[in-house]
């Protein structure tokens, strides 16, 4: 080999700079890959095979879905009720309940915070800590559950009728599972436990097993 084999490249290389030949190839590799991103950014054509793979696309988008859900509908996922999410969209008619069956608002004097959605599923009624929650029918106690999921201290009532409703956030609960409540009876106090940004009540209402517009009972 020669010697000054090194040498006799880097002469070679600098003559090669100082034809502008390379630097037009240069130009020319970049134009054809620009070309051939499809007009698209050089970034995301690189990208692009990673994304159209289905199963790579399938489950960032599932974690970035479920994670939106999530933060933005505290307790839509954590009601327990299946298939309720995105049913609901106050397209139902409005029920017309026996005449007989007396309802009332669980509380009183509270700022509706939050209405019912499809990435909420009851109502958020904002209410000083330490309010007493009625129940919005007379009904048994079915649940009476300390810091349950999401809710905080939750009464659960089923009214016997189709109808149950739930209490989320308490400070305190006064019933327990089993006992029977009517219009005059407190449920507990109202608070911000759980998963609750401030004081307010979340009270649901479930038909036939299924989340619907609090609206179906109350009117409002
Ligand atoms: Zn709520």
């Amino acid at each position: 080999m020669d010697k000054n084999w090194i040498s006799n490249w880097a002469v070679k290389a600098l003559r090669k700079l100082k034809n502008p030949w390379p630097i037009k190839e240069a130009a020319w590799q970049v134009i054809k890959f620009l070309v051939a991103c499809g007009k698209s950014h050089p970034l995301s054509f690189a990208l692009r095979p990673i994304a159209d793979n289905k199963y790579v696309r399938l489950v960032p988008g599932m974690i970035l879905f479920l994670g939106i859900l999530w933060w933005t509908t505290p307790l839509t996922l954590a009601s327990g009720v299946g298939g309720q999410i995105g049913i609901n969209l106050n397209l139902v008619p409005e029920t017309i309940l026996e005449t007989k069956i007396s309802t009332q608002l669980p509380v009183n004097n509270f700022v509706l915070t939050q209405g019912f959605s499809i990435i909420h599923s009851g109502y958020d009624m904002a209410v000083p800590i330490g309010t007493r929650v009625r129940p919005v029918m007379s009904g048994v106690v079915k649940e009476a559950e300390r810091n349950w999921h999401g809710y905080g201290n939750m009464i659960l009532v089923d009214h016997k009728n189709g109808y149950e409703s739930r209490y989320g956030h308490l400070s305190q609960i006064w019933v327990q599972a089993g006992q029977e409540v009517d219009l005059g009876t407190t449920l507990g106090l109202s608070g911000s436990t759980g998963r609750s940004t401030g004081p307010h009540l979340h009270l649901e209402i479930i038909e036939n097993g299924r989340v619907v517009s609090p609206k179906t009972v109350l009117g409002i």
